[in-house]
């Protein structure tokens, strides 16, 4: 039977991939999903934008019997979809069948059952049972679970689009704010999906923990998916990069990489894949491959430079040698010219778990690794329903109203609100927020400029005097003032003035 009735399916984040492919299964059983792309830094939405959504919602949902609304929720933005849920319920009544999907989705199930009529996890298929049970009144579980089986591929279709403006427009594309590429138009497309990793911090330790052996790594067919891409350029005038969001892209055969670096040759446009220290040992002549046709920036993962957070804590695989011969292998592409960017390394800051010790031995990796690289600073979060989440309740290293409020960029945010309850007046406690706050200051390109080495911010007769030096917390914060700030980038200007008030008000 095919779907009659309307779909919306929205997404209040920056990325968009989610509702994407659940609108390929509704369109693949003949439905007319209608997307919204809503992307924002706020906790709310402004009050003018809210009604400007709701507008739009008005108008597609006319005199219909019923609507499905389906949202794709993550946790960090959890706070501007419920006030879309609320709207949307104030307006339609039961009109509105709200369906709940995405990350957040997965991790809390039961609890969101209070505000949405259906909760899909694991495999987005599960929004079909409920469309089809609403066409035939035959009723269908409010939970719907299963692991994905099957890869997808996203739909690109014109979506209502919050803009950088921050008005409503119909468009292809979406602003999106990349920590490399700022915001520069880009397409996003995922052909795998699936980690061979289990981070403790990470969704994927929470579906594998979920499906147990049915979790699976689903890939796509290299050429369908560079007819995708194709189509989608041709669409949408002025894309500049393509974004892979594969987990690891590198988990993909040779036979995979080799077809799709074939095809790819004739797009040219630069691109960006992110990468497991064990996938880039075992893949270098997958990266030679990709390197051949466009491959700009490698995206990977270390964490920490500790083995006793690496290994027991976060569950990680690789140690100190091979994360340096991971960046043998991408700093000497970069450096021969093969790839346009030095490499691009995350990393976990302010980890309650850390002592001085842990931070000491990331710092002197990085003064190890080969350069230049980039480095990212990502502050640590604890997902519900991850293993790390679950640890850190149980052992009362987060209390039980932690929420991951604030961006994961953020460190000064954070630091400010104290997320963890820390007690500034013991002396290892402020050496715990120094070295975090030196890291912090290691955000950036680690390269030597004239006779300078520089870590980010930091140049090489700072970083000793910063380590040496015992620091009073007012001194501490005034260090932390004088580094770039990461969140003065992601804000649009319609944003900022917002962010400001909705600070100021400790929302
Ligand atoms: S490597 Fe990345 S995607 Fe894979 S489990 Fe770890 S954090 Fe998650």
């Amino acid at each position: 039977m095919e779907i009659q009735m309307k779909v919306i399916l929205i997404s209040v984040d920056n990325h968009t991939l989610g509702i994407q492919t659940v609108a390929t299964m509704v369109a693949g059983s003949g439905g007319e999903p209608i997307l919204f792309y809503l992307p924002s830094n706020l906790r709310r939405y402004p009050k003018a934008i809210e009604d400007g959504i709701m507008q739009v919602l008005r108008k597609i949902t006319g005199e219909e019997r019923s609507v499905l609304i389906g949202f794709h929720l993550k946790e960090l933005s959890y706070s501007r979809a419920v006030q879309l849920v609320q709207a949307v319920r104030t307006e339609f009544g039961n009109r509105a069948i709200l369906v709940a999907g995405g990350t957040y989705a997965t991790s809390m199930k039961e609890e969101l059952l209070s505000d949405f009529d259906h909760v899909v996890v694991g495999d987005g298929e599960g929004i079909i049972p409920i469309i089809k049970s609403m066409e035939t009144c035959v009723s269908v579980s409010p939970m719907i679970e299963s692991p994905p089986r099957m890869f997808r591929y996203p739909l690109y279709a014109e979506a209502h689009v919050l803009d950088e403006n921050g008005q409503i427009n119909r468009r292809h594309t979406r602003p999106l704010v990349h920590p490399q590429y700022k915001h520069r138009q880009n397409m996003e497309i995922m052909l795998e999906s699936g980690c061979g990793y289990a981070c403790s911090f990470c969704e994927v330790a929470t579906l594998r923990e979920m499906f147990g052996s049915a979790y699976r790594i689903l890939q796509s067919d290299p050429v369908q998916s560079i007819n995708i891409i194709r189509e989608q350029l041709g669409l949408s005038p002025g894309i500049e990069y393509v974004y892979f969001f594969d987990e690891d892209f590198l988990l993909k055969s040779e036979e995979w990489i080799s077809t799709f670096a074939a095809e790819y040759a004739s797009i040219g446009l630069p691109f960006f894949i992110f990468a497991t220290p064990r996938s880039i040992s075992k893949g270098k002549r997958k990266l030679s491959a990709l390197a051949n046709v466009g491959l700009d920036t490698v995206n990977v993962g270390v964490q920490t430079g500790s083995p006793r957070i690496a290994r027991d804590l976060f569950g990680r695989k690789e140690d100190r040698a091979e994360i340096t011969d991971v960046l043998d292998v991408l700093t000497s592409l970069y450096r021969n010219g093969r790839v346009t960017s030095p490499p691009m390394t995350d990393w976990i800051i302010l980890n309650p778990y850390e002592k001085k010790e842990d931070m000491s031995q990331t710092i002197k990796l990085m003064q190890d690794m080969p350069l230049p690289f980039n480095a990212v600073m990502h502050c640590m979060n604890f997902f519900r329903g991850t293993p790390l989440y679950k640890k850190a309740l149980a052992e009362g290293v987060i209390p039980p109203e932690y929420r991951f409020r604030f961006d994961l960029h953020d460190f000064l945010n954070r630091v400010g609100a104290n997320e963890f309850g820390l007690d500034f007046t013991s002396r290892s406690n402020l050496e715990w927020l120094k070295y975090n706050t030196i890291l912090a200051g290691m955000k950036g390109l680690h390269t030597i400029k004239g006779a300078t080495r520089y870590f980010g911010s930091i140049n090489e007769n700072d970083l000793p005097k910063y380590l040496e030096t015992e620091m009073s917390i007012k001194e501490i914060a005034e260090l932390a003032a004088s580094f770039p700030n990461p969140m003065d980038e992601c804000l649009f200007p319609w944003e900022q003035e917002h962010a400001h008030q909705q600070t100021k008000g400790g929302g």
